[in-house]
């Protein structure tokens, strides 16, 4: 029979069809549910059984610690989207994306003299700062805001720069603002795939990382990797995670192989497809219905030319970067709390308030009332002056 979901909190009922009204519209975190129907769509080749005998040794991080057919995978997923050149890099198995942007932070200042200063160009994801403040050691520092420095002749020593492209919170594919012998990127690929972006070329950076949270959606299996071109640092890298953890998780390289293997069936393009067109479906009804507001605008992606596709294509991104454009508003998730929409501070992304950010990446429903909401809110904007 069709799979049993729990509603989302604007719906009820055994099917969850009864819409709620006075519910909130709910779009603050990045939880891509939007990928949960194609997988009830393969439900029984991404299905996984182990047995209790299955896999109970430790391994520790090195190469036998990570599946070679896992590994298989992944070059062949990247060949698909043709997003990223894999030949002559090093791959390195993470706990999440997440554990893998400190572990490259660490290996890229495990030997310098001075602290290295690590930055990110407004308005960035927050982790790269909280979780640099938090782990801070003698060898690194969060120093904030790249395009700062870049104003100032400061960086001739030792910087690390977190690139995410396309980025979190605007979509906006972006390459390192500071450049120079000793400034090292860290390219935060999570969003480079043809789901929320146009795939320009592939990458063909130092240090790129990659996750399936956002690939295949499965968030809460916690698996990231890295392509790494230099042998010191991804030794480096390596060695962060056998410290921090011994190895990955093999339970959860299963799942993400069982995953791969299902999105790979045929010609492997169909997650891709998928993911575009309820992507830019999403997109494209939102600005359709911001486009009538006078009082919201959100950010503009150009049209460009997608290797994946090879076409030139519209904008899918994850998130919606909306300014609240009246003088008065200058705290917009208020403003928007106010008509029962949830989203998250541009503060938080070290940008003004004035900017909120709206996910795209939920659940069908999450995604309707976020529709239904705007919708309501902007219809009232005339009547209101
Ligand atoms: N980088 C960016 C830019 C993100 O938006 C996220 C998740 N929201 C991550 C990394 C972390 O993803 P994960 O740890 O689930 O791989």
């Amino acid at each position: 029979g069709k799979p049993v979901c729990e509603c989302n909190t604007c719906y009820e009922g055994p099917h969850c069809s009864q819409f709620l009204p006075d519910c909130a519209a709910n779009a603050d975190s990045g939880d891509p549910l939007f990928l949960e129907p194609f997988w009830m769509q393969h439900a029984e080749s991404s299905a996984l059984l182990v047995a209790g005998w299955h896999r109970m040794s430790y391994v520790f991080a090195d190469q036998t610690s990570m599946s070679l057919e896992l590994q298989k995978h992944i070059l062949k997923v990247h060949s698909i989207a043709r997003n990223a050149i894999t030949k002559g890099k090093y791959l390195v198995f993470g706990v999440g994306s997440t554990q893998l942007l400190s572990a490259a932070v660490f290996a890229l200042s495990l030997n310098s003299s001075s602290p290295a200063r690590v930055v990110a160009a407004s308005p960035y994801y927050p982790v790269y700062k909280t979780q640099t403040d938090f782990f801070e050691t003698v060898h690194f520092e969060f120093q904030g805001d790249a395009l700062l420095m870049k104003n100032t002749s400061d960086y001739v020593r030792n910087v690390i720069e977190f690139v995410t492209s396309p980025n979190n919170p605007d979509g906006n594919l972006r390459k390192a603002v500071l450049q120079g012998l000793s400034v090292n990127a860290i390219y935060d690929h999570a969003y480079y795939w043809p789901h929320f972006s146009a795939i320009p070329a592939p990458a063909d950076e130092d240090i790129m990382i990659f996750t399936i949270s956002k690939l295949t959606g499965h968030a809460g299996s916690r698996f990231g990797w890295a392509l790494v071109k230099d042998k010191d640092v991804y030794l480096n890298m390596q060695n962060y995670i056998s410290l921090a953890d011994i190895s990955i998780s093999r339970d959860t390289q299963l799942r993400a192989l069982q995953l791969l293997k299902a999105v790979l069936k045929g010609d492997g393009r169909e997650i891709f497809h998928f993911a575009y067109e309820k992507m830019r479906d999403r997109w494209e009804k939102i600005s359709q219905t911001i486009s009538l507001s006078k009082r919201f605008t959100i950010q503009d992606i150009p049209p460009q030319y997608c290797n994946f596709f090879e076409k030139v294509r519209g904008p899918s991104p994850a998130y919606i970067w909306l300014k609240c454009e009246r003088e008065e508003d200058t705290n917009c998730k208020a403003v928007l709390l106010s008509a029962n929409i949830i989203g998250r501070s541009g503060s938080l992304f070290n940008a003004e308030d004035r900017y909120v950010r709206l996910s795209l990446l939920k659940s069908d429903d999450d995604y309707n009332s976020l529709l239904y909401r705007l919708k309501e809110l902007i219809s009232k904007e005339g009547r209101a002056d």
